[in-house]
């Protein structure tokens, strides 16, 4: 199966052969032991993406970055999927496909200079932070405040799941600037680490996503400069709405190379394991098992791809985009728990891969909204 499709060109090709090599040979030896350890070298691993240009691919090039199009950051997704972390690709993406993008797009001219240069050339990292403890789904629920007081703004309280939340050195902060709005009272801030008031409350220990931090964040009384607010006042919810569309898109096409590898890694495995005097692939259930999942893959990725171009050709795609993210997370699922299948006992031992990729794809019915709330998307579309 060849990802050859019309929405890649020739230069989207030449980037998706450098990025192989340098994850080839940059990232994958090492995963092993950063899924171990829980964590990854991130200054230096940013430093070198950066000075690789591998960063801010859709910056533009008076910012450092490559001005090049969308497809390009979703082939730099599906190779950070060569990685053998999972955790590894999300950190980088989260910094380069989603905080760096919100900064081109909404920051002023200072808070370019300040963060999005620096930024693309990996020397400062940046999070997230929108989940709270109390609020995930309803993103309008929030309650991290942010209170006028003269020229800055006094914000309390907490965020959690913020994916580079403990390393970053920024943060795009959602917090009510007007209470009684609900979602339409919502604006962005800039956060600096080191900010008085503002701490890392823990590291946080998950199933998946092993070799990248993941944080839970405390606000006290974090007084911030008029300056610090990122966007324009109580636009901070469709600002997130506009952008999750391309999370979504991101997470979707993460999710069919993690797939793809699984069913590599089966098809591999079950021409070598003999069972019953033949390679368990020569059994017609392991065969038809086998042709169920490319075949879920196959639509999955036609799915994601299509929803790419209508995305990129500026056509209103909503439905389309919450169906790829719907179908793409769970069909890695099914398809990941299949292959583990095929690998018997050992797909439930550490030192097989298979497992890595059944633990890593958990997060995508979750994370970016749940497939619960794609439904809803879809639903709510469909019948209005
Ligand atoms: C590893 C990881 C990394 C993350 N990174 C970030 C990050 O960088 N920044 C950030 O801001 N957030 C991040 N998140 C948070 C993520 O976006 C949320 O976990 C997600 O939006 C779901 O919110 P929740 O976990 O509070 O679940 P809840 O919203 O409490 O949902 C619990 C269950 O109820 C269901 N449910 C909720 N509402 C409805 C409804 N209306 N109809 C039907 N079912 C419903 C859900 O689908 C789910 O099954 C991350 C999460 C994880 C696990």
């Amino acid at each position: 199966m060849s990802k050859k499709h019309p929405i890649f060109t020739e230069e989207h090709e030449m980037l998706r052969h450098s990025l192989r090599s340098f994850v080839e040979k940059e990232l994958a030896p090492h995963a092993e032991e950063w899924e171990k350890q829980g964590g990854f070298p991130h200054g230096r691993i940013f430093k070198r993406m950066g000075e690789l240009g591998f960063l801010g691919l859709n910056v533009p090039e008076q910012y450092g970055g490559s001005s090049a199009d969308f497809v390009a950051t979703i082939v730099f997704t599906e190779e950070m999927a060569h990685a053998k972390s999972g955790g590894v690709g999300a950190s980088l993406g989260l910094h380069t496909n989603i905080a760096l993008p919100y900064l081109a797009e909404l920051g002023t001219e200072e808070q370019k200079q300040k963060y999005l240069v620096p930024g693309v050339k990996g020397e400062i990292i940046g999070a997230l932070g929108v989940t709270e403890p109390g609020a995930g789904s309803d993103v309008g629920s929030i309650r991290t405040n942010a209170a006028k007081d003269g020229d800055s703004y006094v914000i309390n309280g907490s965020k959690i799941f913020i994916t580079n939340g403990g390393i970053a050195d920024f943060v795009i902060l959602a917090a009510k600037t007007d209470k009684e709005r609900g979602h339409a009272g919502i604006s962005l801030f800039l956060v600096d680490k080191g900010t008085p008031g503002f701490t890392v409350s823990r590291d946080l220990d998950k199933l998946g996503w092993r070799a990248c931090n993941t944080a839970e964040l405390a606000f006290e009384d974090v007084r911030v400069p008029k300056s610090a607010l990122f966007g324009e006042e109580n636009q901070g919810f469709y600002n997130i709405m506009i952008h999750f569309q391309e999370e979504r898109l991101y997470m979707a096409a993460g999710a069919v190379c993690e797939a793809e590898q699984a069913l590599e890694l089966a098809m591999e495995y079950s021409r070598e394991r003999v069972q019953f005097g033949r390679p368990i692939a020569k059994f017609q259930v392991t065969r038809h098992k086998i042709a169920d999942m490319a075949t879920e893959i196959e639509a999955a990725r036609q799915l994601v791809y299509n929803s790419i171009r209508l995305h990129v050709e500026k056509e209103p795609c909503q439905v389309e985009v919450a169906m790829c993210k719907l179908f793409a997370c769970e069909m890695a699922n099914r398809v990941i728990n299949q292959a583990l299948q095929i690998f018997g006992g050992y797909g439930y031992m550490m030192e097989y891969p298979i497992q890595r990729l059944w633990r890593d794809a958990r997060i995508g019915p979750i994370g970016g909204g749940t497939s619960e709330i794609q439904r809803e998307i879809i639903g709510r579309l469909l019948l209005q």
